[in-house]
């Protein structure tokens, strides 16, 4: 059977982080390596961690480090390649992982979210929807009761509109909401 490029997507709190660190682990059960990545993000202290909210954590190394030992080295001595955070990752960092798909025939699973604090996609998940072989979606649940697919940025109680789509270390936390919920701003019941 051919490898695919698969990609996971959903909003925040849809366990894809665990599902990511979960199939590490069955690759590793049938005696099977993966390789399990992330993106280099700026303003981050550089550790090689990938952790779920739920406590699950795994080492990892960075997409941009494996993608230059492939261009380096060619094809990657793994059976699968995961990859988490992957909205982040730019246009053609994706389209180097479909390769390593299409040349070696390596599994690549793609997690990340779908669209960003102001409902747009990120630039990785624009790409990953447009080749993915396989795309899944990994759900959640609004305070009401429907999918949860947006990502409200949320200060003070307040919901944000407006800043960088990526922001770090601020006093912000996200909250999943149904698309109805996020235009309204609506982050409870009343
Ligand atoms: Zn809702």
């Amino acid at each position: 059977m051919a490898a695919k490029l698969w990609f996971f997507y959903g909003a925040m709190g849809s366990s894809k982080t665990a599902d990511a660190l979960m199939k590490r682990y069955n690759y590793h059960e049938r005696g099977m390596k993966a390789a399990l990545l992330k993106p280099k993000l700026e303003n981050r202290d550089g550790e090689k961690i990938i952790r779920s909210r739920i406590g699950l954590e795994g080492e990892c190394e960075y997409v941009e480090d494996f993608l230059e030992s492939v261009k380096e080295n060619g094809k990657p001595n793994y059976d699968a390649i995961i990859v988490d955070e992957a909205q982040f990752l730019s246009r053609e960092q994706i389209d180097a992982l479909s390769n390593i798909v299409d040349d070696y025939d390596i599994p690549v699973l793609c997690y990340g979210l779908r669209t960003d604090f102001q409902g747009n996609a990120f630039e990785g998940s624009a790409r990953l929807l447009e080749l993915a072989d396989e795309l899944i979606e990994t759900s959640t649940v609004c305070w009401c009761g429907r999918k949860a697919r947006f990502n409200a940025r949320v200060c003070n109680g307040h919901i944000m509109r407006d800043g960088a789509q990526v922001q770090m270390g601020g006093n912000e936390s996200y909250v999943a909401l149904c698309r109805r919920h996020f235009k309204q701003g609506k982050l409870q019941s009343d």
